[in-house]
């Protein structure tokens, strides 16, 4: 097996963690998110490694095939939109919407509702979404980071496993393209060994 297939499965084990132990605070603390919401999906700023993409760059080939991977990838090349391809908006605004790459989301997707910062000096704080806090101002009074899963971890254990994919972060689309480059390149290379 290719070695970065190999990598793959382990990031998505990651993956499984890292939902688990995300969602499983979020609902100890009463901290849900809201109903039909995806606002934090619009965000310009959400970023990840080539890497972290990997398992949904395998998921696009496998499941779809190459000529459609190659679409999509142009579809991606051609596209000025910051918004991640696999947002689903379900209203005029956006801000309702799903994703459509929920099993395979990188790390920082799954630490959008309620989770802790640790800074350079090892001390957390928390970061909750604004709806969140809006809809459950007094729990939030109650949070002790300390018991807070923090973001950022889980992506730490996913660049061990390849520092030269997993060090550098880009616009999510970005990193989406890369990865789909980097899977086509061995998906190529395994056809041309099994001929
Ligand atoms: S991968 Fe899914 S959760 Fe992450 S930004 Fe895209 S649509 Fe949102
Ligand atoms: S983290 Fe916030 S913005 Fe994102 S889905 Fe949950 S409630 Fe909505």
């Amino acid at each position: 097996m290719n070695w970065h297939r190999e990598i793959a499965g382990h990031i998505e084990s990651i993956y499984r963690e890292s939902n688990e132990t995300f969602s499983n605070y979020q609902q100890q603390m009463g901290l849900p998110c809201l109903s039909g919401c995806g606002a934090c999906c619009l965000s310009p700023e959400i970023s990840a490694s080539i890497l972290e993409m990997l398992p949904t760059a395998f998921s696009v080939v496998d499941k779809n095939g190459v000529e459609f991977a190659e679409q999509f990838l142009q579809q991606l090349e051609n596209s000025q939109d910051f918004v991640c391809v696999f947002y689903k908006r379900l209203s005029l605004d956006g801000k309702k919407g799903h994703c459509t790459n929920y099993e395979f989301r990188p790390s920082v997707c799954r630490s959008f509702g309620a989770a802790a910062l640790r800074d350079k000096n090892g001390n957390k704080s928390m970061s909750i979404c604004k709806y969140i806090k809006e809809a459950f101002p007094e729990t939030i009074k109650n949070l002790d980071p300390i018991d807070a899963p923090v973001i950022g971890d889980f992506a730490k254990k996913i660049t061990l496993l390849d520092p030269y994919l997993g060090n550098k972060l880009y616009p999510i689309n970005e990193a989406l393209k890369l990865a789909l480059i980097k899977v086509l390149s061995i998906t190529y290379f395994e056809g041309n060994r099994s001929a």
